[in-house]
């Protein structure tokens, strides 16, 4: 099942999510898990014209190349089986962002103490505690 997807093409700039996706997310909160805000991330992330993990539009300059390096460390752990995030956050630094992003608002609490530096990262990004 498709949960949802970031369209291109003539649906640029669009989200689409399937209603169960939808009711899930909404439904479960302590699974880490949250399609609407994975896409959603996606779309934030694609606002400087690449989905490439780094949202240079939210977050300053001067926290680029900290936030790159804490994603490929972070990457590496979860590739390494050494890390309790979501093994699709290790495909590519996309799917970092927007895994690590659901982790964040879905359970920011046990975010914040496993990973801190991440954490601080994403309040910062998004500007907000949740
Ligand atoms: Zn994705």
């Amino acid at each position: 099942m498709i949960a949802g997807l970031v369209g291109t093409g003539r649906f640029e700039k669009q989200m689409i999510l399937s209603k169960r996706a939808i009711h899930h997310a909404f439904e479960n909160n302590t699974d880490k898990h949250n399609t609407p805000v994975h896409e959603f991330v996606h779309l934030l992330d694609k606002l400087d014209g690449e989905t490439d993990g780094i949202p240079e539009r939210l977050l300053e300059h001067k926290y680029i190349i900290p936030w790159t390096k804490l994603m490929h460390d972070e990457m590496e752990s979860i590739n390494n089986n050494e890390s309790d995030i979501r093994k699709y956050g290790g495909t590519n630094q996309g799917e970092f962002f927007a895994v690590v992003s659901e982790y964040f608002f879905e359970r920011p609490d046990l975010f914040e103490k496993k990973h801190p530096e991440l954490y601080q990262m994403l309040v910062r990004c998004f500007q907000q505690k949740p």
